[in-house]
């Protein structure tokens, strides 16, 4: 399951250290925690005191909330969520950090300040140039 752990620490030495990698990674859950809760704690609770006898149909209904709790987020939010997502995979699969774009190692002050940017500052801007 770990066959790559010890390559994949070794390259993220080079950019972070452990303590830093979990710390992103505390961020990170966190980040992802706040955005679900955000449509949690406006549409599900009207769902739910308005059907007070669901009975087995609980089941169905938290998966259709799920569905719903994505489907309510923000666009801007769904984006920040996803990018959430694909970073915690790159932390299993041990490719956190790398740029999307160039490969290039993504610069760990950056990293801080967003843990779930995809890419790193030179490609952000590129990326943003080009788009005036
Ligand atoms: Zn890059």
């Amino acid at each position: 399951m770990f066959e790559d752990s010890k390559s994949f620490y070794k390259l993220m030495e080079k950019i972070m250290n452990k303590k830093d990698l979990s710390s992103l990674k505390r961020i990170l859950i966190q980040k992802e925690t706040e955005l679900l809760n955000k449509t949690d704690n406006t549409s599900r609770d009207v769902d739910i005191s308005s059907n007070e006898n669901v009975g087995d149909e609980v089941d169905v209904a938290s998966q259709n909330i799920e569905k719903e709790i994505y489907f309510e987020l923000a666009a801007n939010d769904k984006i920040t969520l996803s990018a959430i997502n694909d970073a915690l995979t790159k932390i299993e699969k041990g490719t956190y950090g790398c740029c999307e774009c160039c490969n290039d190692a993504i610069q760990i002050k950056r990293l801080t300040a967003i843990p779930w940017t995809r890419y790193c500052i030179k490609c952000q801007e590129e990326a943003e140039n080009q788009k005036r």
